[in-house]
């Protein structure tokens, strides 16, 4: 089996439990993948620690387990703390960090019998859309390419998910998203990838950037394999997360082939306006047409405060993450300055030197907008919008089953074309926010090719607890068309 990287997790699997294959075999395979680091894609490979963790999946295949993850590989996010490799967030301030334990997703995927390849670039603290702010100074060069078009961004924050899954280097990977962080890269790389309902998969061990918004979920090539991998990940965490929601581990994929005859599909009209390139639209317009042929109707809708999404996000994404941030001050862990004078001293230089551009810019934000005198204005008046973007969903989902639209505005952009332009990649996330504001599910999925023949996603909102209905809808789409299945030139070797 020559292309056993070209195989997804649902593939795999059958195969390791076939016996046809065994994890070693395979993760030595993709570990020589790896060799010199494609795309810049990970932070963090070990293939001692990798080829121990498959032996462990091959015999507990052979003392008769059957799980349908088990030895199969996979890639974190480095925002994911894990106890086998370091953990950077992407960041300088960590560098070095290794953690005494796995956060749970990483330990629930474990579990299931994964293997970790190692872990992948992101953003630093997960903030940005391009995967441009990776802080880490061993990893050089530090921006991450897209597969498709290596001049081009991956997306971000979790861009070396969505370019180490869509460069066939790993047939699965972690990502958080905490405005539309595993939403925009997947769609720039040509992947899926979900983001479940806030509160569903466990926040515990993942490196906090805001709190009311951050959620894990999989980046993967297909819905199909979205759902096995969510299915593992999600469940109560009561004890370690406060935010857990009490609501039982589900089977993804029992509902993925249910026909979607009849399915409302609400097509908010602000998605669709000045601001959307002509190439996504005509990707998106396409989707939806297939999604009619498929037995789906579409119901225009409005969601009147999207691009109120955007000053609410900077607002509230800033504040939480200024506080986060606060306790990397260079005494408990995380990098501390060499050179300094008293304690104020030691704490100014540390968060100097351990934080980049952008991080500094959010912490700055954050700071100013929970501030005397400001809070008023600025947070309160936030958190008040955030709960009518909320609402304005629900007046929604009283007239369809699940909303349709673009991913972002346009394809990805060129690498160094906004990177000294923060409100321009601030601008890039309008369509993605409103749905992490509300806490709501959103998927993308690939739907076809814009500018530059670089991939278009289509991003599914679902209402609450929804997961399983938006990947019964991306699968019926899948299963009729064949974008998840393209790859970009040169990988298939
Ligand atoms: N692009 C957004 C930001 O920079 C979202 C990042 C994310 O979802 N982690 O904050």
């Amino acid at each position: 089996m020559s292309d056993l990287h070209n195989l997804g997790v649902a593939a795999l699997a059958a195969l390791l439990q076939k016996k046809e294959l065994s994890a070693v075999e395979l993760a030595t395979r993709l570990l020589a993948r790896l060799g010199g680091n494609p795309h810049q894609a990970f932070l963090n490979v070990d293939s001692e620690v990798t080829l121990a963790q498959a032996k462990s999946a091959d015999a507990r295949i052979a003392a008769g387990e059957r799980s349908a993850l088990l030895g199969v590989p996979i890639a974190h996010k480095d925002i994911f703390v894990t106890k086998d490799f370091p953990t950077t967030a992407g960041s300088r301030m960590l560098e070095g960090y290794r953690s005494p334990f796995n956060a749970t997703v990483v330990q629930r995927l474990a579990d299931a019998g994964m293997v970790s390849l190692g872990k992948l670039s992101c953003d630093e603290f997960a903030m940005g859309s391009a995967n441009e702010n990776v802080a880490v100074p061993s990893a050089k060069p530090q921006a991450v390419t897209n597969p498709w078009d290596t001049s081009r961004v991956p997306g971000g924050s979790s861009g070396g998910s969505a370019a180490a899954v869509a460069a066939r280097l790993t047939p699965a990977a972690t990502g958080t998203d905490t405005g539309g962080s595993i939403r925009q890269p997947a769609a720039f790389c040509g992947i899926t990838g979900i983001k479940p309902t806030y509160g569903r998969a466990s926040r515990y061990g993942m490196v906090a950037f805001a709190s009311s918004l951050d959620q894990a979920g999989p980046m993967a090539r297909s819905a199909e394999d979205c759902a096995l991998l969510l299915s593992a990940m999600c469940g109560p965490d009561l004890d370690r997360d406060s935010t857990s929601l009490d609501v039982p581990a589900e089977d993804f994929s029992r509902s993925l082939s249910d026909s979607i005859a009849g399915l409302r599909i609400g097509v908010p009209q602000e998605f669709f306006g000045e601001g959307l390139a002509p190439d996504v639209r005509a990707a998106v317009d396409a989707a939806l047409a297939q999604y009619q042929k498929l037995g789906a109707t579409l119901v225009p809708i409005t969601l009147p405060r999207t691009e109120l999404s955007i000053p609410v996000y900077y607002i509230i994404a800033p504040a939480e993450a200024s506080s986060n941030l606060s306790r990397f001050d260079g005494v408990k862990f995380g990098h501390r300055a060499a050179q300094h004078g008293d304690l104020t001293d030691m704490y100014k230089k540390t968060r100097a030197e351990g934080f980049g551009d952008e991080v500094k810019r959010r912490i700055m934000i954050g700071a100013y907008v929970l501030s005397h005198g400001y809070y008023d204005a600025y947070y309160l008046q936030a958190q008040k919008i955030r709960r009518m973007i909320a609402d304005d969903f629900q007046q929604a989902f009283g007239q369809c089953d699940v909303i349709a639209g673009p991913v972002a505005p346009t394809v990805a952009w060129k690498l160094g074309e906004k990177s000294d332009d923060p409100v321009a990649n601030y601008l890039a996330d309008i369509f993605t926010l409103p749905a992490s504001l509300a806490g709501l599910p959103g998927l993308s999925l690939p739907v076809g090719f814009g500018a530059a023949g670089m991939p278009v996603g289509l991003q599914l909102i679902g209402n609450y607890l929804q997961e399983a209905r938006l990947l019964n809808v991306a699968h019926r789409y899948q299963q009729a068309t064949d974008w998840h299945t393209r790859q970009p030139e040169g990988q298939s070797a």
